[in-house]
């Protein structure tokens, strides 16, 4: 792996033992011990001491299925605690080209810089220019800079000015979305890393990996008139309505009397462009994008690349429904560099203030009610720029609501500080345990209980099967495999094999299932050390009010709190972890060879 420290401009390598990837894979895993070993408890997440780490997986690169992603690690300053996000385009595959495994970056420039990472040459660049300039902008310049086939991933002015849910992105479309790793990028003055490499791909049996790849494209080809094939995840708008998970009026209700004009097939008919550059090596092809109109109204038409969970967000959680105005808020939170669910979350939670009574005029400047896209414009340029009541919301839900106080923090919808996706959980039984146990928050993608079933009863006898699926996520994320490959399908047995195939290790169910609960309790204990506890594995008071109406009318998250406390039971002993204080035991930390780490 390569070490980058901004602060002296300099860069040394560090050869990883065998033993390390064996017990922590890549990607998710490695991450997590390299942060675990790297931070001292308690650093500022936007001091010069945080590290970004940048991992590119054990697949990458080989003829596998969707494999072409990549993640991100650092400790989040939206949360205070771990955070991995996974990203696509091509910048995992060229750091890997470029040599590495895994690349870290710590300290501070004392000046806006941009990195160069080129085959093992690394460059220190001024970017003095680019700062301010938004994402396309300097995505589009930096490529013209360097030599072709560079990847460029690139943070907005969200991120200059450490807005606590910025994020970075690649290829204009593909985003480390949750938790603010843009920030930490902005707080290091560190405007973009450009990736380049020449190196080949190797694996241990790359036959196989080739007979895996042809089996599941076989599967994927025969699909036809498939929601997901056909539109991307747009496509799950209704199957979310139909479910009561979509976001109303920040979250007041799961099902969105508008939803209907959220429509895919329209959408695609009259607007779409087809796909947008995808991840390398992917046959799904989701990222979707639209043409729209430029919100800077020059009248010019650009590309908005748009996913479920934008629509979501940016669409009924404020009371959105015309397709258009939500890509236009879309395309514009990208070129800023803001994270698409929190951005929505917090404008859905300052809406609530103004219609409430909580926020006036006067706090905001204007109106500022469901539905008025153009005040719902005007507030993400301020919480990009941090002006006014902006700057507020630029910290999250969590910190604005404690700011403004009377009573606000009963709709806050956020889950140790990160905002509440687009999937409310009152439609379906048992996920609130999901968002209320992750370690990153609130996250769509730590897995979800094997049941359809609304929460009318309880939800304990389907708590092992969340953990089954988070398990899986984490085999997902450690040998970065893109999370839709339940479509293709890439079923857990296969991923196993091909990481075999890739390393040479001799993984199997079970061993993989320890490790999945290795890294588990790692990043349990990451939180432990900054003090998190039983006491925040809690759901949002809004979530144990009733759904007003649609298909999850008078749900809670659970039947009761003394359920969510008996799933939370549940869920501890599964873990191995102590039911009073939610650190993992000792014996939990010893049986998963932890010991030497903590
Ligand atoms: S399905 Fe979408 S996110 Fe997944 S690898 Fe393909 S383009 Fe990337």
């Amino acid at each position: 792996m390569l070490w980058i420290d901004l602060t002296s401009e300099s860069a040394r390598e560090e050869n990883l033992d065998s033993s390390i990837y064996e017990s922590f894979i890549g990607g998710k895993g490695l991450g997590a011990y390299l942060l675990y070993r790297e931070l001292e408890a308690g650093i500022d997440p936007l001091g010069p001491d945080n590290v970004l780490l940048f991992l590119t997986g054990p697949l990458q690169g080989l003829p596998a299925p969707n494999v072409g992603r990549w993640t991100l690690v650092t400790k989040s300053p939206l949360t205070g605690l771990f955070l991995d996000s996974h990203s696509g385009g091509a910048f995992g595959r060229e750091l890997k080209k470029a040599g590495y495994d895994a690349v870290g970056i710590k300290g501070r420039s004392k000046r806006p810089t941009y990195l160069t990472i080129d085959d093992g040459s690394i460059t220190f660049e001024r970017a003095d220019d680019l700062w301010g300039m938004g994402v396309h902008a300097a995505t589009r310049t930096l490529q013209e800079k360097n030599a072709k086939g560079s990847s460029v991933y690139v943070i907005g002015s969200a991120g200059e000015n450490q807005v606590r849910f910025a994020v970075g992105c690649t290829e204009l479309a593909h985003q480390t979305g949750r938790g603010g790793a843009g920030a930490v990028m902005g707080s290091k003055n560190l405007k973009a890393v450009v990736a380049r490499g020449t190196k080949k791909f190797s694996g241990a049996d790359v036959d196989t990996i080739r007979e895996i790849n042809r089996a599941v494209i076989k599967s994927w080809n025969k699909k036809v008139d498939y929601g997901f094939k056909n539109y991307g995840t747009a496509f799950l708008v209704e199957f979310a309505s139909s479910m009561g998970h979509y976001p109303t009026r920040n979250s007041q209700n799961g099902y969105f009397d508008e939803y209907r004009r959220i429509d895919p097939a329209i959408m695609e008919k009259k607007w779409g462009l087809g796909t947008h550059q995808s991840c390398p090596h992917c046959v799904m092809k989701c990222t979707r994008a639209y043409k729209i109109e430029a919100p800077d109204g020059s009248g010019a038409e650009v590309e908005s690349t748009v996913e479920y969970e934008t629509l979501g967000l940016l669409g009924g959680n404020i009371g959105v429904s015309d397709p258009q105005a939500i890509l236009k808020m879309n395309y514009l939170c990208d070129d800023l560099g803001l994270d698409t669910i929190s951005t929505g979350g917090c404008i859905g939670f300052a809406m609530e203030a103004y219609e409430s009574g909580v926020l006036s005029d006067a706090d905001i400047g204007f109106s500022l009610r469901f539905g008025d896209v153009d005040a719902a414009i005007q507030l993400i340029k301020m919480i990009a720029s941090r002006e006014g009541i902006g700057k507020t919301l630029s910290y999250g839900v969590r910190a604005a609501s404690v700011e403004i106080g009377n009573g606000s923090e009963s709709f806050a919808v956020h889950v140790k500080g990160l905002e509440v996706p687009a999937w409310d959980p009152r439609g379906k039984k048992g996920l609130g345990l999901s968002y209320a146990t992750a370690e990153v928050g609130a996250s769509h993608l730590r897995g979800w209980p094997a049941t359809l079933d609304p929460p009318s009863e309880s939800a304990v006898d389907v708590v092992a099967s969340m953990v089954a699926a988070r398990d899986g996520k984490v085999l997902t994320d450690s040998l970065i495999v893109c999370h839709f490959t339940y479509h293709l399908p890439l079923p857990h047995e296969q991923k196993i094999a091909l990481l075999n195939a890739a390393t040479g290790f001799d993984y199997n169910e079970s061993s993989i299932s320890t490790f999945a609960h290795r890294i588990a309790t790692l990043t349990r204990m990451f939180n432990v050390r900054e003090g998190i506890s039983r006491k925040d594995d809690i759901l949002p008071e809004r979530f144990w009010e009733q759904q007003k109406d649609g298909p999850r009318k008078g749900m809670m998250a659970f039947v009761d709190k003394a359920d969510f406390e008996a799933s939370l039971d549940k869920f501890y002993a599964i873990r191995g972890w102590d039911s009073r204080t939610g650190r993992p035991t000792n014996d939990t930390i010893n049986a998963l060879g932890l010991e030497s780490i903590f």
